[in-house]
């Protein structure tokens, strides 16, 4: 994936639709939290978001996307899966499993990208301390998204945050600029120095998204082509916000 993207400035309007994207992403994130049960299947997952999406009229930008086509509108990674997980009626939810939901929608033009991980029914403390870190990190990265600061800033504060609670950050995949595509420049890894890589500048918008691993940096994909996994099989957590960068504090657009 060549990363030589542009980075678009966005004006005050093109915010505000972002921000609506934003809102309406929050929404299939907060309708697909409910449903995150023993017993239902990722395929139910992906078929309660697309029933909100269609409601306001969207799509989600994952849809068709890369190749092979992704086939569904949210990826499901539990446990282990990292990102990119494949919806499937077979796959269902366990007791204890761990479940990252990665959802994007396109309103009016332009696209809105978040992430969660959450547990179903009870988790394990190790699956609860892993949450909470990569929760954590991606407010730390956040909240250094202000004019001045660098992605290297960002990338630095997320990296330091897990690993100073043992954990690990992936190296292979990264934040990265969003608006009227789902990806944008500028590149943001999960790991970097402080003061390196691009300016932050208002109207810049950006995914920033944590991917924590407890047991190692390394990844596989699996033969499916897009289900990437932990190369242990240890656990693996995903949270992920739009955000804008402002003149004054950092604006997350993905919230309800
Ligand atoms: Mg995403
Ligand atoms: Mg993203």
């Amino acid at each position: 994936m060549s990363w030589a993207r542009q980075i678009h400035i966005k004006s005050p309007a093109e915010l505000q639709i972002m921000r609506e994207a934003g809102r309406i992403n929050a929404t299939v994130h907060a309708t697909v939290k409910e449903l995150l049960k023993p017993g239902v299947s990722t395929a139910d997952l992906n078929a309660a978001a697309e029933e909100v999406l269609r409601k306001h009229g969207c799509v989600s930008p994952f849809k068709g996307y890369g190749h092979p086509p992704f086939p569904t509108s949210i990826t499901v990674s539990i446990n282990q899966e990292l990102v990119h997980g494949i919806p499937s009626k077979s796959r269902k939810l366990k007791n204890g499993d761990i479940v990252s939901i990665d959802c994007g929608t396109v309103f009016n033009g332009f696209v809105a990208d978040s992430a969660f991980t959450a547990g179903v029914g009870e988790i394990s403390r190790e699956a609860q301390k892993l949450l909470q870190v990569t929760e954590n990190a991606l407010n730390a990265g956040i909240q250094v998204m202000r004019v001045g600061n660098r992605t290297g800033d960002v990338s630095a504060a997320i990296q330091n945050y897990v690993e100073s609670h043992g954990f690990y950050v992936t190296r292979e995949y990264t934040g990265h600029g969003v608006g009227r595509q789902m990806h944008e420049g500028p590149q943001v890894p999960n790991y970097g120095k402080p003061g390196t890589g691009m300016l932050l500048k208002a109207g810049m918008t950006i995914a920033i998204e944590p991917m924590v691993l407890v047991g190692t940096a390394e990844t596989r994909v699996l033969p499916d082509q897009w289900t990437v996994v932990s190369a242990d099989g240890s656990l693996t957590a995903h949270f992920e916000h739009s955000v804008a960068v402002t003149e004054g504090e950092p604006l997350i657009l993905t919230v309800p």
